[in-house]
């Protein structure tokens, strides 16, 4: 038996690369009215056999000897198109025999551990021919959403057998509570007006058991097969076709209603080490340190090896798949940090080159969980190596969701909105999305994603509950008490949180990268302080369609920010002399300051200026010259559409805790 470490020798020799690295597009099982070929990359098995069934659960009807072909390849050719049949290998190596699923794979049974022969074509919802993408706005306003979670309430309107599905995102005229009046779900994110819906994994996860009850919950960061859709999201997981129609139907959905989908992808780990690429080829798509145990920088028990040139094709054929398959309008790419400059490159350059420059978006996690054993000479997408990345790649920006609303990982620990000293410059930086001065580190905003919630970490409303909880003037005999105090918070209105939510909300808007938020931070959104909820309830992390309009001013102004942003070229410039467009930034006093824009000659406004006040007095700032019209400030984000806004001369007062945005025409 060779050691893991011998194996991993042996990949990297030279004789294993010229004698077995395929280029081939054509893996996996490939049907039509020609016949069906099945292929399988597996250099160093001995013998591989290939079982059919009819179905996910019986027993194979058809046991058939592959052929070794060229590369390692494993081939089987069959004259009829085998659509609907299941099927799985068996490989012998070093005198053992194992069943694997097939890697490659784009359908398979319920759970996933049997592969699905698929006519893609056959699993096309009605109306997918004419699919198309809507056309790209000024701005990108990513909304991360949960399949589950959208519509998993019973106030969602939505019918019992599609709570929870893809099916519910194809809806329209759902209101709450069956009222008529509030929409919800598809409508409702029409109405929002954000740009792209990034879904949590919809991708085949192992966490959830697809026969069991929909009380299950994961979000789903554990991968069994990366090319299928998971199917506890769909109305019937039996049938391999089931969650793929249901999957583009969702897609469809969205589309017609002006909105872009987005795929959180996890290429960085598989569930277990014992995954379908080990048994096709063991140790080949993983990292190892030196005795040979496996790289654990994902703290999920392994990392996969992005820069090995399989494992690198595997990903790129993957990410072109969804694009191609499904119309995926971009990815986001768990701990990108794990996955290597030189990869992340070239999945931009195929996209620009296939699709256009910039239409499929792609940004990342720029960390790690720890640190990983990335072969010498290859670069892993960390912060400080976004010099290297394209402008077209982003990444999430903790240092500005950090200086806005308070550190991610200290509860307590406030931001400039709640009350944090000293953050002023972090501010600038935040707007000027982190391109130059010293601690820059972006090349453009486009590099960006600027964001102040997301699914992992406290819920915006969580955060500033545990911080300005804390600090109420209340009685506070001990720890219990205030933790007493806090719990109300998630669930009582509170005016002072309520304040500086909006004014959380309003600085991430008026910063240059691509905008991005949890799905429900337009309305207060709570998971009862819940960090991590990965395996919590449903209850827990559903959107809460009541709690939607119980803060429906705060709703309100999330939708005329959404709206205003995409009328203001200052800050949807995502070019690298964006940050030209900002001047004049003061610091008028401690946790006051504001700044100029350049709007541009096309804009309604030529110019902005902006006030953020974080405190709890109000505020007199001078004017610079001219007449200003009042376009918004903590009350309303929607002045602007007034049909006589405010205007003002010489100088404006800010109210506590509140941004003020103004603009000259
Ligand atoms: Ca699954």
């Amino acid at each position: 038996m060779m050691t893991p470490l011998e194996w991993k020798q042996y990949y990297n020799s030279r004789e294993f690369k010229e004698r077995y690295l395929y280029d081939g597009k054509d893996l996996g099982a490939i049907c039509g009215d020609g016949g069906t070929v099945f292929k399988l990359w597996s250099p160093l098995s001995e013998k591989i056999r290939l079982n059919l069934y009819k179905d996910g659960e019986s027993s194979a009807y058809e046991q058939i000897a592959m052929q070794k072909q060229e590369k390692g390849v494993w081939e089987c050719h069959f004259p009829e198109n085998l659509h609907g049949i299941y099927y799985d290998y068996q490989i012998d190596r070093e005198g053992e025999g194992l069943f694997t699923a097939d890697p490659y794979a784009r359908a398979c049974n319920c759970n996933g551990a049997r592969s699905m022969v698929v006519d893609m074509k056959r699993t096309d919802p009605e109306g997918w021919e004419q699919d198309e993408t809507p056309p790209l706005g000024p701005e990108q306003i990513i909304y991360e959403l949960h399949v589950k979670d959208f519509s998993y309430d019973p106030a969602s309107g939505v019918p019992e057998e599609y709570r929870g599905k893809y099916k519910a995102f194809t809806l329209e005229g759902t209101t709450l509570n069956l009222d008529g009046i509030h929409s919800t779900c598809l409508d409702y994110l029409a109405d929002l007006g954000v740009t792209h819906v990034q879904l949590m994994p919809v991708y085949d996860y192992a966490s959830v058991n697809e026969a069991g009850d929909s009380t299950q919950y994961n979000w789903g960061y554990d991968p069994l097969n990366y090319n299928v859709p998971e199917g506890s999201y769909s109305t019937d997981p039996f049938h391999g076709e089931v969650r793929i129609r249901e999957l583009k139907e969702l897609i469809l959905a969205l589309h017609k209603r002006g909105i872009r989908v987005n795929m959180d992808v996890v290429y960085n780990h598989t569930f277990h080490t014992d995954s379908w690429l080990s048994r096709t080829v063991p140790y080949y798509y993983y990292r190892l340190d030196g005795d040979g145990n496996y790289s654990n920088g994902s703290a999920c028990g392994n990392d996969l090896a992005s820069e090995r040139e399989m494992c690198r094709k595997y990903i790129l054929e993957s990410v072109l798949y969804w694009t191609q398959e499904y119309h995926m309008d971009g990815f986001r790419f768990d701990l990108m940090g794990l996955l290597d400059v030189k990869l992340m490159n070239q999945i931009r350059q195929e996209l620009d080159s296939r699709y256009g420059k910039g239409e499929k978006m792609i940004y990342g996690e720029p960390w790690s969980d720890g640190d990983s054993c990335m072969e010498k000479g290859y670069f892993p997408c960390y912060k400080e190596n976004v010099k290297y990345l394209k402008e077209g790649i982003a990444v999430f920006c903790d240092n500005t969701r950090d200086s806005i609303k308070g550190h991610v990982f200290f509860e307590e620990e406030p931001g400039f909105v709640n009350g944090g000293k000293g953050l002023e410059r972090n501010i600038f930086q935040s707007v000027k999305a982190w391109c130059g001065g010293k601690d820059g580190f972006a090349k453009a905003p486009s590099q960006i994603i600027s964001y102040i919630s997301a699914h992992d970490n406290l819920t915006l409303w969580d955060k500033l509950a545990a911080t300005l909880g804390r600090k109420s003037d209340g009685p506070m005999d001990g720890k219990q008490i205030k933790d007493k105090q806090i719990e109300n918070l998630y669930q009582v209105r509170n005016e002072e949180i309520v304040r500086a939510y909006k004014m959380a909300a309003a600085m991430n808007f008026i910063c240059q990268g691509n905008l991005f938020f949890l799905a429900g931070e337009e309305y207060a959104r709570t998971k009862q302080g819940d960090s991590n909820s990965f395996i919590s309830s449903p209850e827990l992390n559903q959107i809460d369609w009541n709690r939607a309009y119980e803060y429906g001013d705060i709703l309100e102004y999330y939708r005329g920010l959404i709206r205003l942003r995409k009328q203001l070229p200052g800050f949807c410039d995502k070019s690298q002399k964006a940050g030209k467009r900002i001047t004049k930034e003061t610091i008028a006093e401690k946790g006051v300051i504001h700044f100029s824009v350049w709007n541009g000659e096309e804009s309604l406004w030529k110019r902005l200026f902006v006030i953020c006040n974080s405190q709890k007095q109000e505020k007199l700032v001078k004017l610079p010259e001219g007449e200003w019209e009042l376009l918004l400030d903590g009350e309303s984000s929607m002045h602007w559409a007034e049909e006589h806004p405010e205007k003002l001369l010489r100088k404006v007062s800010a109210a506590p805790v509140s941004v003020v945005i103004l603009g000259q025409r």
